[in-house]
């Protein structure tokens, strides 16, 4: 079926839509109210201070090993997406890869912290949080395995974000903000209550780790009316909840640029 909203309007404006367009459903039972008294969206911008693999070129990977190592375009543009969204009278809430604190120059992440931008914690070397092995937490360590040489797993996991909210705060004068998982699991830190103490021990009341599942469709290939779908779709999956433990999830909203 050929869907001409769909060839007209870019992707954001499609999601944008959609998102008004609930909001208005919700309210049709009532007296159609006044403008200023319609209801609005709260959405929150956030950004993962990192280097991404295929960037800036398809077939780049080395910073799988050098996450933190963050070059000066992906520095301009992390500041001027800050600077961007403060004038709209906004704040972005960035996720900070602590090996990015050992680079000569980090006066972008401190203009970024004066604007009042909050900063969270994204490990020191971008490491996940499920690996079963040192290799699997992170490529540096299945490289360099001398680094974490007798650590175990939860070991390895602790010092990594204990370093970061250190480097944070000894560097850059930085108090960390809330903590991201590197990459996001579709079943959060559900049943694993070890992971959920371990953030709460380091003082971290919230975590975001959610990423729930939707289709992607086929690179390079206009998305299907489908994808679209099932990604509004998804947002029912993302939805903030408390863990047994106490810890708060607060799931991303796909799609993720990246990911897009
Ligand atoms: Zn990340």
């Amino acid at each position: 079926m050929k869907t001409p909203f769909m060839d007209r309007i870019p992707r954001r404006q499609f999601l944008a839509g959609s998102l008004a367009t609930t909001l208005a459903a919700s309210t049709a039972t009532t007296a159609v109210p006044a403008p200023a008294a319609r209801p609005k969206a709260q959405i929150a911008i956030t950004l993962d201070l990192e280097m991404s693999r295929h960037y800036p070129r398809r077939g780049i990977t080395e910073w799988d090993y050098q996450k933190g190592n963050l070059d000066a375009a992906t520095k301009k543009y992390a500041l001027e997406a800050g600077q961007l969204v403060k004038r709209q009278g906004g704040l972005l809430h960035y996720f900070c890869v602590g090996r990015v604190l050992e680079q000569p120059d980090i006066s972008w992440l401190q203009q970024l912290s004066q604007l009042g931008h909050p900063i969270g914690n994204h490990t020191y070397d971008h490491v996940n949080l499920k690996a079963t092995t040192p290799a699997m937490a992170q490529y540096r360590f299945k490289r360099s395995p001398w680094l974490v040489k007798g650590m175990t797993v939860p070991e390895i996991l602790r010092e990594n974000i204990r370093l970061t909210t250190i480097a944070l705060k000894e560097r850059a004068k930085i108090d960390v903000n809330g903590f991201r998982t590197p990459g996001g699991f579709r079943d959060a830190l559900d049943g694993r209550a070890d992971l959920q103490q371990l953030l709460l021990q380091q003082k971290f009341s919230w975590v975001s780790s959610k990423y729930p599942r939707h289709a992607y469709g086929e690179p390079k290939q206009e998305p299907a009316e489908e994808v679209y779908q099932s990604i509004v779709d998804a947002q029912q999956q993302a939805q903030p909840y408390r863990y047994p433990t106490g810890l708060i999830e607060i799931p991303m909203s796909p799609i993720s640029d990246v990911g897009a």
